[in-house]
């Protein structure tokens, strides 16, 4: 797909079905790879981040979450199908996940959050399984811990929601240990789902 450049972000000019074909294409290929889903507060952010910039440009997929990602890429004259908003292609990766047998991880959000998000998802989409779940509130000293517990617990997906850049930085830096094959930074996803 045609890839926009977006103050220095590229971001790919995509369908959402085009992105959850891609998604399933990464997962396969067990690359430990990275999709970022850029809203217009991450793209201002990379313009003065750089380690955020440079993870988002080495991300093997960054979608366009959010209208003003969508105008900005129209009206640099990249062709924008539509938004991809993160939250709803985790939502189109959940309705496949039992057919395919994926296996998910939630990360983040407060404590007791992301329960709630797994009991939300195992209602709307039976047969899901949710091999792990951990809050998004840790020390230095703890994540020894969090990364065995998700390389443990052997997911296909890995959805990390601690906020931009911290979630986008975290799973950079350990992409390669955990030997996930897609990871995802989720914002308020797992926080939308509670409810
Ligand atoms: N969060 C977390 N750990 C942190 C900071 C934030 O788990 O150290 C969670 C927070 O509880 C929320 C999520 O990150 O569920 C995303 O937060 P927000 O929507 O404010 O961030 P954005 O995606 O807009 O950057």
């Amino acid at each position: 797909f045609p890839i926009a450049n977006i103050l220095g972000v590229k971001v790919a000019a995509l369908t959402m079905h085009q992105a959850v074909d891609t998604a399933n294409e990464l997962i396969e290929g067990k690359n430990n790879s990275l999709i970022a889903t850029a809203n217009a507060e991450m793209i201002m952010r990379a313009t003065y981040d750089d380690e955020l910039k440079n993870i988002l440009n080495k991300a093997q997929l960054v979608v366009p979450d959010g209208a003003g990602t969508v105008w900005a890429a129209n009206y640099l004259g990249i062709k924008m199908p539509e938004r991809v908003a993160g939250f709803d292609l985790v939502q189109n990766l959940f309705k496949l996940a039992p057919q395919k047998k994926w296996r998910i991880f939630f990360f983040g959000s407060a404590p007791g959050v992301a329960e709630k998000a797994k009991l939300k998802a195992q209602n709307d989409y039976p047969g899901i399984e949710i091999v792990g779940i951990r809050d998004g509130f840790f020390t230095k000293d703890d994540e020894k811990e969090i990364i065995g517990q998700i390389k443990t617990a052997k997911p296909d997906i890995l959805l990390a929601a601690l906020g931009v850049p911290k979630q986008e930085k975290w799973l950079s830096a350990h992409l390669q240990e955990l030997q996930c094959p897609l990871s995802i930074g989720v914002g308020g996803t797992f926080d939308v789902m509670a409810g």
